[in-house]
């Protein structure tokens, strides 16, 4: 495994590895998966997709100052750099990407990349600008590494569709990977962020997956359930952990982010629904989903 901090280097040995191959009369596969560090299982979960499709795995580290609001954690976001080699060479990375906010935003920077639309709701509501940040880091990675494919967790289901709807639009040459929710035991959605939460919010913050199960069910089981009928469940068994300060809770269309009217029951839905939530434990904000493939029943 190495370890690169400049783009210019990043682009040599991946140029240099691309010859090698084609010299052997194979086109070599490329796989990326961009984080902020910290990592987890989860980020485990998208190296192992990575390793198994491809021939070289990249992995970037880098906190995005871009993408953090004024008075968000980018200062204290956790870093542990010695665990993320010792995970990412559990994992078979070849190549970590570690740039600096320097090399990646060379001053004075005045271009972004920004996907209209998907990012006016959920987190880009409460996150002002928080997508372009998202959009324009990811756009920069995406030419720098050129790869085949690039994994992103299901975790951040909003990323995914406006990451998508970026490759689209820009025709960029890649496939985008979603990967599953890798969870504690107990429900809990691996986050970098959950090192934050004192061991009472840690308890607390069970009501996000508690509470998109039972949506989900209601969804899936109940027969005259409404949008607005599991909203306002998903709504009542989150606000009833004292704990918890909701942000959002939504009901959307997945990819496409539509919203679907309140009146519409979950079981008449086609394709794949998208139950969202948002809550605060303390200072600290946790997001987490489901996606239902539903079968449009009349
Ligand atoms: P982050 O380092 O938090 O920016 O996350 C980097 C990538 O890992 C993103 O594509 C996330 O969606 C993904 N990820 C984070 N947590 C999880 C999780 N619990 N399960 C699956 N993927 C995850």
């Amino acid at each position: 495994m190495i370890v690169l901090t400049e783009i210019k280097d990043v682009r040599e040995h991946l140029r240099a590895e691309r010859f090698a191959a084609a010299k052997e009369g194979r086109e070599l596969q490329i796989g990326f998966v961009p984080t902020m560090g910290y990592l987890h299982e989860g980020h485990a979960s998208l190296l192992r997709s990575a390793r198994m499709d491809n021939d070289l795995v990249v992995l970037s580290i880098f906190v995005n100052p871009i993408q953090f609001g004024p008075n968000e954690d980018f200062d204290r976001y956790p870093r542990d750099s010695d665990k993320d080699m010792a995970l990412a060479k559990r994992e078979g990375v070849d190549i970590v990407f570690l740039p600096s906010v320097d090399e990646m935003y060379p001053q004075p920077t005045k271009t972004r990349i920004l996907v209209s639309e998907l990012t006016d709701h959920l987190c880009g509501a409460t996150r002002p600008g928080h997508f372009d940040g998202v959009t324009t880091v990811v756009g920069k990675l995406l030419h720098i590494v050129a790869p085949h494919r690039a994994y992103f967790g299901q975790k951040d289901a909003q990323q995914v569709a406006v990451v998508t709807q970026m490759v689209i639009d820009l025709n960029m040459d890649v496939e985008i990977v979603p990967c599953p929710i890798v969870r504690e035991e107990d429900g809990l959605a691996l986050s970098s962020r959950n090192v934050y939460l004192t061991p009472e919010e840690r308890q607390a913050a069970l009501v996000l997956s508690r509470s998109l199960r039972q949506a989900e069910q209601m969804a899936r089981e109940r027969e005259g359930a409404t949008v607005a009928h599991i909203l306002q469940e998903l709504v009542r068994t989150i606000e009833s952990e004292p704990a918890a300060s909701l942000d959002y809770a939504e009901i959307r269309s997945f990819p496409s982010l539509a919203s679907l009217p309140g009146s519409m029951r979950a079981k008449e839905a086609e394709g794949k629904l998208l139950i969202a939530i948002a809550v605060k434990f303390g200072t600290t904000r946790l997001i987490d989903n489901v996606i239902l493939t539903m079968e449009g029943e009349k």
